[in-house]
């Protein structure tokens, strides 16, 4: 089968014998993949001694072929998945940092998202993989993953789905894929959702679903999605005194200076969030399948031939958001 390979720096598509069913779980043939910019950082600083580990493509949607479990799926089902899951027992998942947990981080597909086909275990089906609806297009439901992400963010930054959080704000800096993606997730969970990009196309693709920018507001809860190390600044600039800033990408460059007495005497929170645990990935699939997230039209197809098209096409901003059919 067809499988995706970093070899000398370069994403190259190598032939590999298909999984074998050797323990409880399922072999899933994929249908596609969603190219997270994870994969496109791994890419950039990939160098010889860790690119033979490297694992691309984790945004799967896929049909069950072969299925040894005792959970309800069955061959022929469309899911769409999450690639770690936590042991729900460790110091770290005792804090509920369970992104942090050894098993988290040691779980994964086999071999990589962007395969023919791919094993995942007894875990992954219980903790990470759900049925799709019908009615959403393949490129949709492989939003599963990276929406959960989002999902795990707004969770991290106090707000509750339980909650009336209409009376909050947040401001997303960063509008790419995953800055929109957060967004929408705000809005799922009711929060007021403004967005600033200092892109005007980008600025221009928020707008049109409805977010914009209000300069003269502060924000309870500021998102940094931007990549970028500039970006902490403007979220000083617009947090409310006693607000939220949540660290969502990692920078090319980290700034040298710590604002330590700006966020001391305006007693801020600074948060992070880097993987979604399992009760992100459900309430991901509920916002899905029930519509309440749309994520029409927001990918660009390729083919997987074509795989490393897409990585330089989204190194070099010509597209939102690349989607992989396999
Ligand atoms: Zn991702
Ligand atoms: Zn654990």
């Amino acid at each position: 089968m067809k499988s995706a390979k970093l070899i000398d720096g370069k994403v190259q598509i190598i032939n590999l014998e298909k999984p074998i069913l050797d323990e409880k779980g399922a072999i899933i043939k994929v249908l596609g993949c969603g190219l997270c910019g994870s994969d496109l950082v791994k890419i950039i600083h990939s160098n010889k001694q860790t690119e033979k580990n490297i694992v691309l493509g984790h945004e799967v949607v896929g049909v069950i072929d072969e299925i040894n479990s005792i959970s309800d799926f069955k061959k022929g089902d469309v899911v769409a998945l999450g690639h770690h899951y936590p042991c729900f027992n460790c110091e770290y998942c005792k804090n509920q940092s369970y992104s942090m947990c050894r098993t988290f981080k040691h779980s994964n597909i086999f071999p990589s998202g962007f395969s023919e086909y791919i094993k995942v275990d007894e875990n992954h089906l219980k903790y990470t993989v759900y049925k799709m609806n019908d009615e959403l297009k393949n490129d949709e439901k492989a939003f599963l993953e990276p929406l959960s992400c989002c999902i795990r963010a707004v969770r991290r930054a106090g707000f509750d789905i339980k909650n009336d959080n209409s009376d909050f704000s947040a401001l997303t800096i960063g509008l790419g894929s995953i800055g929109l993606l957060m967004l929408k997730a705000l809005r799922a969970f009711k929060v007021q959702a403004f967005g600033f990009d200092i892109s005007p196309d980008r600025m221009k693709k928020a707008i049109d679903d409805g977010f914009s920018l209000d300069e003269n507001k502060k924000y309870d809860a500021v998102f940094l999605t931007a990549g970028n190390s500039k970006a902490i600044e403007t979220a000083l600039k617009y947090v409310i005194d006693g607000g939220k800033i949540i660290v969502f990408s990692s920078v090319e460059d980290d700034l040298k200076g710590f604002s330590n007495n700006e966020i001391y005497y305006r007693e801020l929170s600074i948060i992070s969030s880097y993987s979604p645990s399992p009760y992100d990935i459900e309430l991901s699939a509920k916002f899905l399948n029930e519509k309440i997230v749309n994520v029409k039209g927001l990918s660009s197809h390729y083919t997987l031939d074509n795989l490393a098209k897409a990585v330089d096409d989204s190194f070099n901003n010509k597209i939102f958001k690349a989607y992989i059919e396999v």
